[in-house]
């Protein structure tokens, strides 16, 4: 038998992690453990000051004058270009603008576009409310012209017929963690004439992606989660260089003309993925952005994986060793290749468990009808946040102090 794993073992990993001094770069609240930056990631320890002197100098003493001086025009292709060596792209390939909901909007637009003859935006049963949503929108504004047509995951590559245009798929399941292999998908999807748009939320600053080598047409991702840019940041967009001359964005703002302080009264479209920026950009927000990019840019994409999975194989480890026989089932795959940064698990009791964590320090999320999901994000979660949060989670079990009214009254956001 393999000998436990134990507390002592997980603090000289974390003496032993090359990455660990990282966990200096954001400001976490003490006593909490938080495995829910694939929500909303931390305060990096940069952003307050810099919000600051962006709100205090740059808004208060510069006022308009900002625009030219303090670059604020700029400011979303400065971002991206720090984004693009994340998701393996180039600079002139990312933008930062809007939502990733609206970049969605825009990308599956543009590739109808690309693809007139064919008529059906492919995408799978599993995938998130809000791709979906907006895919199932823009076939419906289209009035019949165009269908959203749900398959299984499984489903997916047999799926790819002669009348799709896109395939659109988020790449790491936000509920499951599972990864579609997004390099071969993306071949199929080739081969069968078609374009893809791979949503990267939950793997942009987690796990390796290669959007040219890969050869990737559009992908979009968030800001806020595992690029750390606070609260409603705004969202990137990929667009592959080989489509930039042709591209056409169905939201035709000011700040995508190629002269927009020109005011022509007819639009023209400026330079590649420039021409994705719609309106005025949300300044406090980008800086806070900014912040969370360099912060976890400066750990490196391949650091970050290797301590993910690393961090993920010793929590589902830990909860088999310490938590076996209290009904969880593990959600996520096995095999660590085909993770993302989480790992998910299956409890009729989920929800109550997840609110009894947190009051507990413990937080990560739910996600209906009976997900608990916890989110390992290598740049400050120490290996020993692992062990406390798995015997937190024994603790509750035990003593089944989950089983609590009040941790049944489910709350409006999840
Ligand atoms: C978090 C998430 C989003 C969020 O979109 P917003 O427009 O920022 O609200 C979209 N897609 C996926 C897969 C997500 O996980």
């Amino acid at each position: 038998m393999q000998t436990p794993i134990s507390r002592d073992h997980t603090a000289e990993l974390d003496l032993k992690d090359p990455i660990a001094r990282f966990r200096e770069q954001f400001l976490l609240p003490a006593g909490v453990i938080y495995l829910d930056g694939n929500s909303l990631g931390p305060l990096p320890a940069t952003a307050a000051s810099r919000i600051e002197q962006v709100v205090r100098r740059e808004w208060g003493s510069g006022l308009v004058r900002s625009w030219n001086d303090a670059g604020w025009i700029d400011l979303p292709e400065r971002v991206a270009a720090k984004i693009a060596p994340l998701i393996g792209a180039a600079a002139d390939e990312v933008m930062v603008a809007d939502s990733t909901s609206v970049n969605i909007f825009k990308l599956l637009a543009a590739a109808l576009k690309l693809r007139p003859e064919r008529r059906v935006i492919l995408s799978v049963e599993e995938n998130f409310g809000t791709d979906l949503y907006v895919a199932e929108g823009l076939a419906h504004h289209l009035a019949g012209d165009v269908e959203l047509r749900l398959v299984p995951n499984r489903d997916v590559e047999s799926a790819l017929t002669a009348d799709v245009a896109v395939l659109m798929l988020t790449h790491v399941d936000f509920r499951s963690g599972e990864m579609h292999e997004l390099k071969a998908v993306t071949a199929a999807a080739h081969a069968a004439g078609a374009l893809v748009l791979w949503d990267l939320a939950h793997s942009a600053g987690a796990v390796e992606v290669e959007l040219d080598a890969w050869e990737v047409d559009f992908a979009v991702g968030c800001g806020y989660k595992y690029l750390n840019g606070g609260p409603g940041a705004p969202a990137f967009a990929f667009v592959a260089r080989r489509h930039h001359d042709v591209l056409e964005s169905p939201l035709w703002g000011w700040m995508g003309h190629s002269a927009a302080f020109d005011f022509n009264p007819s639009y023209d479209p400026a330079p590649g993925v420039k021409r994705l920026r719609v309106g005025t950009p949300p300044v406090l927000s980008l800086a806070a952005l900014e912040c969370g990019v360099e912060t976890i840019a400066a750990v490196g994409v391949e650091n970050l994986r290797e301590k993910s999975i690393a961090l993920t194989e010793l929590f589902i480890a830990l909860v088999n060793q310490e938590c076996g026989g209290f009904g969880f089932d593990l959600a996520s795959p096995v095999e660590a290749s085909k993770r993302g940064s989480q790992v998910s698990f299956r409890h009729e009791d989920g929800y109550a468990i997840v609110q009894a964590l947190i009051s507990e320090g413990v937080i990560g999320d739910f996600r209906a009808p009976d997900i608990l999901r916890f989110g390992l994000c290598p740049a400050y979660i120490r290996f020993v946040d692992v062990w406390e949060a798995v015997s937190t989670l024994r603790r509750i079990m035990i003593d089944r102090g989950w089983d609590r009214p009040e941790f049944r009254v489910q709350a409006r956001v999840t």
